[in-house]
């Protein structure tokens, strides 16, 4: 663990343990049902953390949650962690920084590394995937699914969109589209074109298709210099202030393991920031409500 990471639980602990009893509040808790006293609408996914030990604990916020205590910006729930129920502690929604990490063009080698990660530190991500690559990297595929990110079509080979026919177009989303089902039993909802280009017959055919056209708000350019320094300058200025901002999403590449790195780096600096990370579907939940199909999004 990365002293960095030491000192956040410590002081997430100190923030915790300072408000109040949380070792009351869960004594009254598996004392007394009736001791629930709210239950409030989270309409994104929350870092959750272990009410006991600090920990980030990889789960999903029910959308309803009840609130067994309220402590400043802190509420405590109860949340169902694959076949128990563990009492764990989150930040209110209604103040939170989100943001959305997305990865392009894999899963790759490389994705199973991040994925660790991300599961150690509870945060969700959205990945971009090729068709192509999740023929390849199935048990991959079926990993970020079943780990609460965020699935999106991203065409099966990679081609210029805005060089192909409407029916090309239809066919390198639809193929993706049905490869993803088949191997993670998901269908994605987003699409991301490759290069980032579009024009109006690659919106026509995302709406055709029910997706909204998501492009980012920074570009890492990752691909380019494969240094974590070169990557990290994107995020934080030389100064340290940061340039990525609440409601950002972020445009990475999990097909290099110098970005797996640089990503590892960024999620501790933003949650160290307060940041709360979300998929790209809450993201624009929070941002539009409901996203247009056809319609571009950064
Ligand atoms: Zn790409």
């Amino acid at each position: 663990m990365k002293l960095k990471n030491i000192v956040f639980t410590i002081l997430l602990l100190l923030t915790i343990l300072s408000t109040n009893n949380v070792h009351a509040a869960l004594n009254h808790y598996e004392s007394s049902v009736q001791s629930i006293q709210t239950q409030i609408y989270i309409p994104i996914v929350a870092t959750l953390f272990d009410a006991i030990n600090g920990n980030p604990v990889n789960a999903i916020a029910p959308q309803y949650v009840t609130i067994l205590q309220q402590y400043d910006n802190w509420i405590l729930i109860p949340t169902w962690i694959g076949e128990k129920w563990i009492n764990t502690a989150a930040r209110l929604p209604h103040n939170a920084q989100i943001i959305a990490l997305t990865f392009d063009d894999g899963p790759s080698r490389h994705t199973d590394r991040l994925l660790d990660a991300l599961y150690e530190r509870g945060v969700p991500a959205t990945f971009f995937v090729l068709g192509s690559r999740v023929e390849r990297y199935p048990d991959t595929a079926r990993r970020i699914v079943a780990e609460g990110h965020e699935i999106g079509n991203h065409t099966f080979g990679h081609p210029f969109l805005t060089r192909l026919c409407a029916d090309s177009i239809y066919n390198e989303l639809i193929w993706t589209s049905n490869t993803i089902y088949h191997t993670t039993g998901v269908r994605p909802s987003l699409m991301r074109p490759p290069y980032g280009a579009h024009n109006q017959t690659v919106r026509n055919v995302a709406a055709e298709l029910g997706y909204p056209v998501i492009m980012w708000s920074v570009d890492t350019r990752d691909w380019e210099r494969r240094n974590v320094n070169a990557i990290m300058s994107h995020i934080v200025r030389p100064n340290g202030t940061l340039r990525v901002r609440h409601g950002h999403n972020i445009l990475m590449h999990d097909i290099h393991s110098t970005t797996v790195d640089a990503a590892i780096v960024m999620v501790d600096l933003l949650l160290s920031h307060g940041f709360t990370f979300v998929t790209v579907s809450e993201l624009l939940e929070h941002r539009v409500g409901e996203p247009i199909a056809g319609q571009v999004y950064n």
